[in-house]
């Protein structure tokens, strides 16, 4: 079959590495046909203008919490931790509207594809008007994000959340947590309407707020419902000591533990901050097939913790990466944060290398989370191979972190070297979504989420 464009890649990222003069064909649905290394430029292929790196997938995001990054780094009283970060941010979901969310969104999601991402799945639980009525059409919010997606260009996968219990032993919700409402019903339903849309670029799965927030009956009722279905099931899961320790005195077992021997997780499931770990838990997963999101960046600026990745990587456990309250959007900060961690933590260097398999800390850690891509957005293959989506980023040859290495040390140089963004163009199902001709989109975008933040916090 004829393609339906035709790339050429003087330097391309093609089975977990860097291959030379690689040919990419797009099918006419947007995805790749064929992709073959060792070619020459055949005439009317699109030569790309530098290094062409597969996008990732943004696993977990609350696109509303972007209207709140930079506003919660004061500390006006004596202790200040994930918890009193969370009143305040409920202050703000409280008072987001449909029409605010949509242009919050809109500017974050250029911000994403700007940052490498050409899918992001929302983590999406507010859900119902400020006084916690149901809005006409139920899905007004999720609506306002399929919207804000979709004029940008990005992959969507929207994952509406039961949230139904303040804390392990809290049969309801805090009054401050009525626009999150759900059961499982209500999601299921969700992820039925928002798949029956047929809206380009949007699928959906479910998600559970967490096990503090979904007891075992809320889950088996999802688990029911959701069947044998092929959709992503999320759930955060152990991001604080505190839930681990509310865990283990309502059910005698960790997190992580509990969530295996009770509900039976598989490869659809995504286990979101598996920051506080024991190996047995670490063993326990990586039996189950479930994949694990890390969101560096918001762990770090949420004062979470390390997660355990020595022991993960070595469990090959599916790793995806999450900008979550967006303070970080880029995957190339994600990726050197999560590197950087691990070195504080344990003063050692190059942590996540593979001295056998892949030495360069840069590329093991890529190359996991290209491949922990597909199961979080509910796909079947992502990156540079046939039958995946077309997505694709080109870099700046002239990017100075990257000036005069040899291609073995370009994903390091990338990672570690870059000051401003190297990625020069990026690709949506074989569309350009960001690169020259889209810069002029920024400026409007910039303007109405200004506008929106000051209708929302004000001028003092
Ligand atoms: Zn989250």
């Amino acid at each position: 079959m004829k393609p339906a464009a035709r790339f050429f890649a003087d330097l391309a990222w093609v089975d977990g590495h860097w291959q030379r003069d690689v040919l990419l064909d797009v099918d006419a649905r947007g995805h790749w046909g064929q992709v073959l290394p060792a070619q020459t430029c055949p005439p009317g292929a699109q030569r790309l203008a530098g290094p062409v790196l597969p996008s990732l997938v943004n696993a977990h995001s609350h696109a509303f919490q972007r209207a709140f990054a930079g506003l919660a780094e004061r500390r006006d009283s004596a202790h200040d931790d994930f918890w009193s970060w969370r009143d305040r941010m409920y202050g703000v979901a409280l008072r987001i509207t449909p029409a605010q969310l949509k242009v919050i969104a809109r500017h974050l999601y250029l911000e994403l594809l700007q940052g490498g991402y050409t899918q992001v799945c929302e983590f999406h639980y507010l859900q119902h008007q400020p006084d916690g009525s149901r809005y006409d059409d139920d899905l007004a919010m999720a609506w306002a994000l399929a919207e804000a997606a979709e004029e940008v260009g990005i992959g969507l996968t929207l994952l509406p959340v039961l949230y139904a219990h303040a804390g392990f032993a809290q049969p309801a919700l805090r009054p401050d947590q009525r626009r999150f409402a759900t059961d499982a019903d209500w999601v299921w339903q969700a992820s039925q309407r928002i798949n029956a849309a047929g809206r380009p670029l949007l699928n959906a799965g479910v998600a559970l707020h967490s096990l503090r927030a979904a007891h075992a009956s809320d889950i088996r009722a999802l688990q029911a419902l959701v069947g044998d279905a092929e959709r992503p099931i999320h759930i955060h899961i152990s991001e604080q000591q505190a839930e681990v320790q509310d865990c283990l005195a309502a059910t005698g077992q960790r997190p992580m533990q509990y969530l295996c021997n009770e509900f039976a997780p598989d490869a659809r499931w995504q286990l979101v901050h598996a920051t506080h770990s024991t190996p047995q838990e670490i063993e326990q997963v990586a039996a189950s097939g479930a994949g694990i999101v890390i969101c560096p960046g918001t762990e770090a600026n949420l004062g979470d913790g390390l997660c355990d990745l020595p022991d993960w990587l070595a469990m090959n456990v599916p790793i995806s990466l999450g900008s979550d309250s967006h303070v970080t959007r880029d995957w190339v900060q994600e990726l050197r944060w999560l590197e950087y961690g691990q070195r504080l933590g344990l003063q050692r260097r190059n942590v996540a290398a593979q001295p056998q398999s892949q030495p360069s800390t840069a590329a093991r850690l890529f190359e996991a989370c290209r491949a922990g891509s597909a199961a979080p957005a509910g796909f079947q293959r992502w990156g540079l191979q046939p039958g995946a989506r077309a997505d694709f980023l080109v870099l700046n040859p002239q990017a100075s972190g990257l000036l005069g290495l040899p291609d073995a040390a370009l994903m390091d140089g990338l990672v570690f070297a870059t000051q401003a963004s190297a990625i020069e163009q990026v690709f949506v199902g074989g569309q350009c979504r960001w690169g020259e001709g889209a810069r002029s989109a920024v400026a409007a975008l910039s303007a109405g989420f200004a506008a929106t933040m000051l209708d929302l916090h004000g001028k003092a």
